[in-house]
Parts: structure tokens; sequence; C-alpha cells
């Protein structure tokens, strides 16, 4: 390893270097005071009487009441989806819900503004990334779902596809309107109807695709949207009435959901947690590596199933990719996620908050050595600047769990076999990425990977023609492309 510069030099360009505000706009928002159940095409008052508030992270203010189901209300809900399924939805061609799709998706870009700045404000994520990534590919998901509605039999030939029923969705916060379409556009497409809970934190946008819905025109009952916790969400799990259960999240709710369906006909999904490798090899174009690494764990503060959270440098480089890296992290602005120079937005909620300082202690505490640019952090909000951990053992608590936050855990190799050792020696196995010019490294390493995703040469890339899910304790089933609609049917 290089000996150590006696004076490191670092530029200082933390989040006061002098760009000037570019804040957008929220004057065009319109958000109730109080939002109801959506339950067969209307917002119907909870049974309990109950509501929660939803809080904007970033300044911990409250933006709307949001109504608690209980298990009568997933009754209804999944009551109305059976009704619409049996006399409307599967009655129709593939043809005319396809036109159904496409509306919705049309309608999802026409408010395209309008619902990045509310995943925004609820959330906590930077609106550049709300604009330019979560709305767009939601609007993407339902363009390509609809295309395949009429396409069942070509896509599936001499397999006589057909419909599941109802399904349970459930989702988490930290992509809420993405998750959200990945889920409902193939359900949809397929024939299926729908019954979703959103994450308790983030379900605004899902109540504004609600009104979208309605306005769309879709009939009523096909997709029904209920608030709530957990235990709403585990009325859905365990409902007689439910043919599959889609879940995104916790591996640990995952085996919970599983334990609850096993000996039942329900089908699942699960798309759950993720420990990716990203590795840097010595021939590796390093500024865009570097780049691509930063893109991996503080794009949505590391709120990323697939966060590049293990990074792998190969010995050669490793003082010059830590110094760029350093650099880079420097340049980072941090803070309110409505301006649009903003890199990193506002950790999702106060739990999440305490979850990844609590990890930043254990990582110190195990001997690792820990960087944290300078950069001056709101008063109010949940807020952790990006945060790089050296000196980590395989073993660190720090390289093995989830962290969901923008922590990363650095690590070298020598040779090829090392990293692919070190990479796989995880229970999760999601994505991985992969940095090198030469191309048969590339496919030696990403063949070697026991990721469901392997990036080579960049990293965080997502279409809709292109399936997504795990391996091992990340889960099971793909969302996307041929496959992910494989899952919404059943063959004869
Ligand atoms: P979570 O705690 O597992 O919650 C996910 C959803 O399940 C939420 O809507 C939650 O409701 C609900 N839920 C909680 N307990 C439940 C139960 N017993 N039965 C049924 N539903 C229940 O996960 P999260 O914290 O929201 O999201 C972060 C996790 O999602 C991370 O582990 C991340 O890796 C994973 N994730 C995976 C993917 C992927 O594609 N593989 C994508 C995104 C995120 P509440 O919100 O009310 O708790
Ligand atoms: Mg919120």
């Amino acid at each position: 390893m290089a000996k150590k510069n006696k004076k490191e030099i670092t530029l200082d360009l933390s989040s006061d270097w002098g760009l000037a505000p570019a804040p957008e706009s929220t004057s065009h928002i319109k958000l109730k005071k109080k939002y109801d159940l959506f339950i067969g095409g209307k917002f119907v008052k909870p049974k309990s009487g109950k509501y929660f508030d939803t809080i904007n992270p970033a300044t911990e203010e409250v933006l709307a009441q949001i109504a608690e189901a209980d298990d009568k209300d997933v009754d209804l809900a999944v009551k109305s989806a059976r009704k619409a399924y049996d006399n409307v939805w599967s009655k129709l061609s593939g043809k005319e819900r396809g036109k159904y799709i496409y509306r919705i998706a049309r309608l999802i870009q026409e408010r395209a503004r309008e619902f990045s700045v509310i995943e925004s404000l609820d959330g906590g994520k930077t609106i550049r990334e709300s604009r330019d990534i979560d709305i767009p590919l939601a609007a993407a998901h339902f363009f390509y779902h609809a295309g395949w509605a009429d396409k069942l039999e070509y896509a599936f030939p001499n397999r006589k596809p057909e419909a599941l029923g109802v399904v349970g969705q459930i989702t988490p916060w930290n992509f809420p309107m993405l998750m959200i379409a990945w889920k409902i556009a193939p359900a949809l497409a397929t024939g299926n109807t729908v019954v979703l809970k959103p994450a308790e934190t983030t379900s605004l946008t899902a109540l504004k695709l609600a009104e979208l819905f309605q306005d769309a025109g879709l009939p009523d009952g096909v997709v029904n949207i209920v608030t709530g916790h957990g235990t709403t969400g585990s009325h859905i799990v365990n409902h007689p009435d439910v043919n599959k259960v889609a879940f995104t999240g916790s591996t640990g709710v995952g085996k919970i959901i599983m334990k609850a369906i096993a000996g039942t006909n329900k089908k699942s999904t699960m798309e759950l947690g993720g420990k990716a490798a990203n590795i840097i090899m010595e021939d590796a174009p390093l500024d865009q590596a570097v780049e691509g690494v930063i893109n991996g764990i503080f794009f949505n503060q590391g709120h990323v199933c697939c966060a590049g959270s293990r990074l792998y440098i190969q010995e050669s480089v490793y003082p010059i990719v830590m110094r760029k890296l350093k650099d880079r992290m420097q340049a980072l602005v941090v803070g309110d996620p409505m301006d649009k120079n903003t890199d990193i937005g506002a950790i999702n909620s106060k739990k999440q908050l305490d979850t990844i300082k609590n990890y930043i202690k254990l990582g110190k505490a195990e001997g690792a050595e820990m960087y944290q640019p300078k950069c001056n952090l709101p008063k109010k909000g949940y807020w952790v600047p990006p945060t790089l951990f050296t000196n980590v053992a395989q073993s660190s608590t720090i390289a093995k769990e989830e962290i969901f936050g923008p922590v990363l855990a650095i690590q070298t190799f020598r040779t090829i076999d090392e990293v692919i050792n070190k990479a796989n020696n995880t229970p999760y196995g999601l994505s991985a990425g992969v940095w090198s010019d030469k191309g048969s490294k590339v496919f030696n390493l990403t063949s070697q990977m026991k990721a469901g995703v392997v990036w080579a040469n960049t990293y965080n890339k997502f279409d809709p023609t292109s399936p997504f899910g795990g391996y091992k304790e990340s889960g099971h089933g793909r969302e996307g492309g041929m496959q992910g609609l494989e899952a919404y049917l059943k063959f004869d």
C-alpha cells in the first residue's frame, strides 16, 4: 500500500460552498387534511375511525392524516376486489385492459411534477431523484405492461395463461410510487385485481394514485388501497380469499409472511433485503467507478435494497480510489430535499435514523475507521452525512447486515478468487457491481456473483423490460420483464 501523504489534500466543498438555493415550488400541490381508504372506487372512512399522521422527515411537520385499516376494512377491500374481478375485470379483453393501463401511464406523466413533489415531501428523498427517476420509471412500468396486456398468449405460447384472481400487495417506503407501479402494472396487465398496502410513512403518492385511478375511469374495485401499519399488511396476507401475496420489504417481514402462507394455495413473490458488493478492479476507469460507488450507496440516502453498501477495491489502486472517493464525498450536498442541487436528502423516519446511527456506533466500536465529510446539517429533520468505514473485517456487523442508510463498508482484495469469495459470503443475493476495463474480467466476475442483478461499469440502472429480484435471503420471484408477468399468471 502506498505511503500515506504527510498532509492529505482535501477539497472543502461542503454544502455551504456557494450554490444559490434552487427550491422546487410546492404551491401547486393540493393535499387533503385527512385521507380515507380507497375501496370499491371510493374513499371510505376506516371502521375503527382511527387515523395516523404522515410527516415530512425534512421538517418534522405533519402533512396529512392517514386512515388506519383494520381486519374489517381489509375484508371489505378483498370483497370489492373479488367482485370487480368476477363481474368486470376478468370479462374484459386484454386490449381493453391495456387501454386503462395506457391511460394511467399517460396521466402519471401529465402529473409527474405533482407526484414528484409529494414523493419528496412525504419521504425525504431529493426532488432530483423523484423527478428524474421514481416518477418517470413508474410511468414507464405502466406503459410497458400496457403493451403486454393483449399479448399474453404470444408471451407464453401454448400455455393458456390465466389471471390468478385477487392479489395482495405490500410495499416499502424507499421507492413508494415506483414499488407500487412495479406491483400494480403487471397485476392489471395479467387480468388480476388488487388490494394494496403502502408503507405507513409514505402513503401519500399511493392515495394520489387512487385519485388518478378515479380520473382514469378504472372500474370500481379493480385496485383498492388500504393504508395502515404492519398489522394491516398481515390482514391482507392472512385473508383466505387472496390468491397471491406480492411483497417488497425486509427479509425479516418476508419470513413472517412466508410462514403465514405456508400450506395455503397462495402464490408469492418476495423482494427482500440486500448487501450488495461493488468491486473495483485495478484496470477500471477509476473516476467513473467512484461516481458509480457514490451513486450506488448515497443515492436515495442509501435507502435502496440494491445499494452498493460493500465496496471491494483492488489493493494496488486503493490509495487513489480512496482519495477520489473522499474528494467526491466532500462535494456532496446534504440537506433540503426540495432543492434541485441536493444530492442527499432526509432519512425517511426517526426510527430509520436511529437504526443508521446505531450501526455507525457499532462500526466504530468494532474497530473500523470512520470518515464523514464536513457538512452543515439542518437543525430540524432526520439527517446522516455520507459515511464510509475502512479497516472493516469480513465479520464486522457493518459488512454483514443491511443498514439501509448512506454508510459504506470498504475492504481490499488482491485476486479475483478472493473477491468473489468475499462478495458471495453473505446471506443476501440481490445485486452487485463490477468495474473493469476488460470484458473478459467482467464476464468472469459477473458469471460467478450470486446476485439477481449484476451491473458492469454502471450502477443502479433500472428498466421495466429487465427482470429484477434476488437469490438466497433476498427473496424469490422476479418483477419486470416477461418473468415478472409470469408471476401473476397460472397455466394449464
Ligand atoms: P418492512 O419493514 O419489511 O415493511 C415493508 C412493508 O411491509 C410495509 O408496508 C410494512 O408496513 C409492511 N409490514 C410490516 N410488518 C408486516 C407484517 N407482519 N405483515 C405484513 N406486512 C407487514 O420494510 P421497510 O422498512 O418498509 O423497507 C425496507 C426494506 O425493503 C429493506 O430491507 C429493503 O432491502 C427492502 N426492499 C427490497 C426491494 C427489492 O426489490 N428487493 C426493494 C425495496 C426495498 P409498515 O410500513 O406499516 O411497517
Ligand atoms: Mg412521511
